[in-house]
């Protein structure tokens, strides 16, 4: 009998949890450097090259890999031998102690951790009044009794844009995997933050494939060996299939389009039922972020600590054709010369809001009540953002784009009665948004999901100035100096996300191939 105390879970999930925040894994380093070193798209190149600055920054400053620091996912392997020791303190969950409990409370001191404190970003009520938690708790927490003395934990941080691109069908016993996977993609969009892994969970039932494709999510990268050794079983020619038809629609890095978008394939199966065939997808963005760790009675599990040197001496600086864009002068005329997939650096002042701060000001609206004091649209920039609490000398901490689509409905308000000029975020629009921008004769902006610390070295003063109750959904005023972006749609409704796939997929005008990688002519 293996004798697991309490407190050596609890601390374990904590160091993963920090361990994770920082340092991407190294054979998501090693494939994306591969992806950086054959990528043809500048514009694809360019937002890899700040993730991988970004990476080296985390590590270096222990400071998140993205604004959004996930929602807590861990799958927890408890051997028939442990015997559980109550020591440590663990909040009460219902009648008592549970193994949820004790995630919990690592997921709660890894959160509020003083040097590095990571964005709570769970809401409870999701229904209803969607009230933040506050410590990022509760974790999704998969249990499994399995023979033995130890304690298998796999545990992720999942970002929500990423999350919230997960598919899910019963195909017929004879249709393909790959055709729906092929069909399915463009129309994830590129707001779950691309280079990453799919995860396909094959069989079982609904709710099974659905665990299988977020499980597979959890090994590492290693799609160059699987090449090389040649498939061994059906799964593994079916991830070979997926990575080289998802690679060649063209999406490419933030879908700007490009050779890379999916650096590996991940796939899971299980038996199921004669007439059925479930299918999952589950998508891992940019900041890839799973650990894995195993206790065995003799305390806290230690986490290797990777060495900087397998980092590729990839530095990101902006191009020297960047254009600079003073936000204090701003106006339609010059918002009328920016060219779709045009790097600018911005300069001056710039406001923030996401999804609460928008409803809140429709709701005004539609009242006929004004805009809090000091809250002034016209000409203005607005930058879709929820930045991490800043700490030591920070003005804030990591600050990358939020995906865009879901400020769609608000965006001909903020356009036309508001009087906004611009928009920052991450990730596509839809039609009826392009067609406002158009109408609008403003513009759209990107910056590169996963490269928030780096984004956040660009913000030289922060204040807020309403709906502070918000937290990091409050409307701030940001002083900025020279923080890239990149025009997606123009003021004659451009859009880079889909002019760009449509150039570089694989077979498209002008593209040949060989050994699988495009030509462009
Ligand atoms: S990289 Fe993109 S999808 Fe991933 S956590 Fe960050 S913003 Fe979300």
């Amino acid at each position: 009998m293996t004798v697991i105390r309490h407190e050596d879970l609890i601390q374990s999930v904590a160091d993963a949890l920090q361990h994770i925040s920082y340092y991407h894994p190294v054979d998501y380093i090693d494939a994306l450097g591969e992806a950086y070193a054959v990528e043809e798209s500048p514009a694809a190149k360019d937002a890899i090259a700040q993730i991988l600055t970004n990476s080296r920054m985390c590590a270096e400053g222990h400071r998140p890999l993205c604004q959004d620091t996930g929602i807590v996912v861990a799958f927890v392997r408890v051997g028939m031998d442990v015997r559980w020791e109550p020591q440590g303190k663990v909040r009460r969950e219902g009648a008592g102690t549970s193994l949820a409990a004790l995630v919990n409370e690592g997921v709660r001191r890894a959160y509020r951790a003083a040097d590095n404190p990571l964005r709570a970003s769970i809401v409870a009520d999701p229904a209803g009044l969607r009230r933040n938690t506050g410590d990022n708790t509760p974790a999704v927490v998969h249990c499994e009794l399995v023979p033995g003395g130890e304690v298998e934990v796999r545990i992720a941080a999942k970002g929500g844009g990423s999350e919230n691109k997960s598919r899910f069908t019963m195909l017929n016993p004879s249709d393909s995997i790959v055709d729906w996977v092929v069909q399915t993609l463009p129309g994830m969009g590129a707001g779950w933050c691309p280079p990453g892994m799919l995860g396909i969970g094959i069989g079982g039932t609904a709710e099974k494939a659905m665990l299988l494709a977020k499980e597979s999510l959890m090994a590492p990268i290693d799609m160059h060996a699987l090449k090389q050794r040649g498939p061994q079983s059906r799964a593994e020619e079916l991830r070979i299939e997926i990575y080289e038809a998802a690679n060649a629609l063209g999406i490419g890095a933030q879908g700007l389009g490009g050779l890379t978008t999916v650096l590996d394939v991940k796939v899971l199966d299980y038996p199921t039922h004669a007439a059925s065939l479930p299918v999952a997808m589950i998508p891992n963005c940019a900041a890839t972020r799973h650990a894995h760790f195993v206790l065995d009675g003799s305390g806290v599990a230690r986490l290797e600590v990777p060495d900087l040197a397998r980092w590729p001496s990839v530095r990101w600086a902006p191009a020297p054709e960047a254009r600079r864009v003073d936000l204090d002068a701003l106006d339609r005329e010059e918002v009328a010369r920016w060219r779709p997939g045009e790097t600018l650096l911005l300069n001056g002042r710039l406001l923030t809001g996401r999804d609460a701060a928008h409803k809140r000001i429709a709701d005004l609206v539609a009242r006929g009540q004004p805009l809090p004091t000091g809250v002034d649209f016209r000409n203005r920039v607005i930058y879709y953002v929820g930045p991490v609490d800043a700490v030591r000398d920070e003005v804030v901490g990591p600050a990358g784009p939020t995906t865009s689509s879901r400020m769609d409905k608000f965006t001909d308000l903020m356009l036309g009665q508001m009087g906004l000029i611009a928009m920052v975020g991450k990730a596509e629009r839809g039609p009826a948004t392009v067609q406002a921008i158009r109408k609008h004769g403003a513009a759209y902006l990107i910056a590169v999901g996963g490269a928030a610390y780096l984004v956040a070295k660009a913000i030289r003063e922060a204040r807020v100035i309403a709906f502070a109750d918000l937290g990091m959904e409050a409307i701030y005023e940001l002083s900025v100096k020279d923080m890239p972006v990149t025009v997606a749609v123009d003021a004659q409704g451009e859009s880079v996300h889909d002019s760009g796939p449509r150039r570089w997929r694989r077979g498209a005008p002008g593209q040949g191939s060989i050994g699988g990688i495009p030509i462009v002519a």
